[in-house]
């Protein structure tokens, strides 16, 4: 018989009073469909609207404007797209060096390396996971020069310093302000990373909306889904006009004539997708409520362990909840997956570092002890919102 270790007994206690009672496997997150879904789908295809032109596109960029308080949203067919030419239309490029956190899904890593630039590796802050705006000072200090041209370059590798793009870990609102402030200081644009946190104010304005731009994804894992999908947010008219233009060919306006300024992308997301967000977006505000009452309830079950801590979120969307093993190696957090695995929770590590990567080994990066130590102890626990309609525990919550 296997050992359960009294760690492993106790992590899946708490887990056990929140979801006990609930068919298991119960997985990390699943999408919901409950609302006018089928109906806008099923209006596309009888109409005919089904690709990048057609009124929930329209519709969608209008909501998710509204929701974040943005001037202007641009859809795109996904996050990741979406990221790449947020950086495109201010100019990173080939040869250039963007910062991102080494905490992060590998998209915001990726979308650095289609643009032709390298990704410059950033710790990140404990508290709420985001990059750590005084590692990025520190290391700033320490590799940035004046360029000829203007701006600053990295005095050893030579390359153009173009960028900040960080990230709100688990919609879980970074300390933005601070990053930009350093940022400023050296004349790098920062677009948000904001895949995770739709939902997700922090001081009363929505993440995604303090930097040049803020990019949104509707993957099916995400809060709400498209199916595959992303919106850009800008309060820049200029530069809202230039991304409508490079997400569809820059193909100017002409009633038949097929005439394009420049090289450019098919990244506008169809109209399919978009009339799925649509009917997903009408049920935001309840989705919001219902992962909150699932996180409140995470909250009370993991407080008062010595061994872990819930990562508690005052202002986030609750989109993914995470637990901290404190001081635990990359053994003991594999040994409590393994035993959450085995009770039909399905629980998993945060991503494996960005610089640990094969295709991002040699890129440059600071000091990561934060990020090197949060790798080993972060877990992620099941956060469908539906698990928070658990008939067990409606009546005593
Ligand atoms: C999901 C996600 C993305 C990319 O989104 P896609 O729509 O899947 O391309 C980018 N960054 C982060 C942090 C994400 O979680």
């Amino acid at each position: 018989m296997k050992q359960v270790t009294s760690l492993q007994a106790q992590f899946l206690a708490c887990l056990d009073q929140v979801l006990g009672g609930i068919r298991t496997p119960i997985s990390l997150h699943e999408p919901e469909f409950t609302g006018n879904e089928w109906q806008y789908v099923k209006e596309c295809i009888d109409t005919g609207w089904v690709s990048s032109v057609g009124k929930y596109v329209d519709a969608l960029e209008s909501r998710i404007a509204e929701i974040t308080g943005a001037k202007h949203a641009i859809a795109v067919v996904n996050g990741t797209a979406g990221l790449q030419v947020a950086m495109h239309a201010v100019g990173i490029g080939a040869g250039d060096e963007v910062f991102v956190p080494a905490l992060t899904f590998v998209a915001t890593a990726n979308a650095v390396s289609h643009c032709g630039a390298t990704p410059h590796f950033i710790d990140s802050e404990a508290r709420t996971f985001g990059m750590d705006s005084r590692a990025l000072e520190v290391r700033l200090s320490e590799v940035a020069e004046p360029a000829p041209g203007g701006g600053f370059r990295n005095r050893q590798t030579g390359r153009r310093l173009a960028g900040v793009v960080p990230m709100h870990v688990f919609g879980q609102p970074m300390d933005i302000e601070a990053l930009i402030e350093v940022a400023q200081r050296f004349g790098l644009p920062v677009i948000e990373d904001a895949a995770e946190s739709l939902g997700a104010f922090r001081t009363g304005r929505h993440t995604g909306t303090f930097g040049t731009m803020g990019v949104f994804s509707f993957n099916g894992n995400k809060i709400v889904t498209t199916g595959g999908g992303g919106a850009i947010v800008t309060n820049d008219p200029a530069l809202a006009r230039r991304l409508k233009s490079l997400t569809t060919t820059a193909k100017r306006a002409h009633p038949w004539e097929f005439v394009h300024d420049e090289v450019a992308f098919n990244f506008r997301m169809p109209n399919l997708n978009a009339a799925l967000g649509c009917a997903q977006l009408e049920q935001l505000t309840e989705m919001l409520r219902r992962k909150r009452v699932l996180a409140d309830r995470f909250a009370k079950a993991f407080e008062n362990h010595r061994a872990f801590v819930y990562s508690a979120t005052v202002e986030g969307n609750c989109w993914l909840n995470s637990v901290r093993l404190i001081d635990a190696s990359e053994e003991t957090r594999n040994s409590v997956l393994q035993a959450c695995m085995e009770a039909g929770y399905h629980c998993r590590p945060v991503w494996r570092l960005m610089h640990r990567l094969q295709m991002f080994e040699d890129c440059p990066r600071g000091e990561l002890l934060c990020a090197e130590k949060l790798e080993n102890e972060l877990i992620t626990i099941p956060s469908s919102a539906f698990l928070a309609d658990n008939k067990e525990l409606q009546a005593v919550t």
